[in-house]
């Protein structure tokens, strides 16, 4: 998946490009900054101190040293005022640079921390809709694998709103709790009725005749066999007026995968990867479901993950990145490949 939230330590992260957010003097400061020069070691600064500071929204690159990450590129988020002083535009801008500084040196994996949204105040909520957003213009037009590392679990918070309208939804949708279990497990146990005690040879022929019957009248339904998940797929992506790329970059699907479902008409994906699809072709809920059949799955109300995607479909909100946000808030699984 082109994008991904993840919760990590960014100075763990083995990717290309690790994002520093840093302060003008690139000196080493506290939070991720400090925790990155720690982890670099001493040469880290050393190159540092050669790079005559860095302007606010803007970046520069260095080597990651003992870090895992190839490069670390240092931006300078802006100090959250009031949010009527450009903060906006310049955290934009650290995303915007830091990504052009990562494409320019051939980087294919980049991870962010929250930029400015520790003691430069930036509310957290959001710099991560910023960073969502100018990762998500950028990944339309290239191939990166950028992951936005949240370091923990308070850090991270979508609105109350939207999070209070979804636990609603769940409470009111969940089954599992009204599921009488001791019933369910009555029912599943039933002895079934006795079997035949014997067969005669009559009844045996007769079996036989019937096992052939039975299997021309398969041979007849497999010829009739319904459109498989990828073809709906292919002729939904028609129907819609779009090309193969707005789809798959829409839905945050790797390229690849997207085209081994195009040339394997019987291709199976995983349920996220379907309802990634469901989600960037905009399907309604029916459709939606029709489409998860294709693949044999079904949206359940057993389930957390499937009752975040029915609320954001029953809502008309496709937006897989506000999507994503809510799964992972309720710790649920994020959707793509
Ligand atoms: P700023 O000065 O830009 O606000 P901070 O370092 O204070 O930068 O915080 C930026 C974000 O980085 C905060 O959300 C903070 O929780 C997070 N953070 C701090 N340490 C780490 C780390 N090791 N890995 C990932 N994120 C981190």
């Amino acid at each position: 998946m082109p994008l991904e939230i993840v919760r990590n330590d960014i100075t763990k992260m083995t990717v290309d490009a690790i994002v520093n957010a840093a302060n003008e003097s690139l000196l080493g400061g506290g939070g991720v900054d400090g925790a990155i020069h720690y982890a670099a070691g001493p040469e880290l600064l050393a190159e540092c101190k050669t790079l005559d500071g860095c302007k606010t929204g803007k970046a520069k690159i260095t080597g990651g040293y003992n870090l895992p990450a190839k490069y670390v590129i240092h931006t300078v988020g802006p100090v959250y005022e009031d949010g009527k002083h450009g903060e906006k535009s310049l955290l934009e801008s650290c995303y915007r640079e830091s990504l052009a500084l990562a494409k320019k040196h051939n980087c294919e994996t980049v991870a962010f921390p929250l930029i400015s949204s520790g003691v430069y105040g930036y509310p957290k909520d959001q710099a991560l809709k910023v960073a969502i957003d100018v990762i998500s213009v950028f990944l339309l037009e290239n191939d990166m694998m950028v992951y936005i590392v949240i370091f923990d679990k308070a850090a991270y918070k979508i609105s109350e709103k939207l999070f209070s309208d979804i636990t609603e939804y769940i409470d009111d949708n969940y089954v599992d709790e009204h599921t009488d279990y001791r019933r369910e497990s009555m029912r599943m146990n039933t002895p079934m009725a006795p079997m035949q005690a014997s067969v005669g040879l009559f009844e045996s022929d007769l079996c036989e005749c019937k096992a052939m019957m039975a299997e021309e009248d398969l041979d007849a339904k497999l010829k009739h066999i319904d459109e498989s998940f990828s073809q709906m797929l292919l002729r939904k992506i028609d129907e819609k007026g779009m090309t193969d790329a707005e789809c798959y970059k829409k839905d945050n699907i790797d390229r690849k995968l997207f085209s081994k479902i195009r040339s394997d008409v019987h291709y199976k994906p995983s349920k996220p990867t379907a309802i990634a699809f469901a989600i960037s072709l905009e399907l309604s809920l029916d459709e939606t479901e029709d489409m998860l059949k294709k693949a044999g799955f079904a949206l359940s109300h057993s389930n957390k993950f499937d009752i975040i995607i029915e609320y954001f479909i029953s809502k008309g909100n496709y937006n897989i990145f506000e999507i994503n946000e809510a799964l992972f808030a309720f710790d649920q699984s994020l959707l793509g490949a």
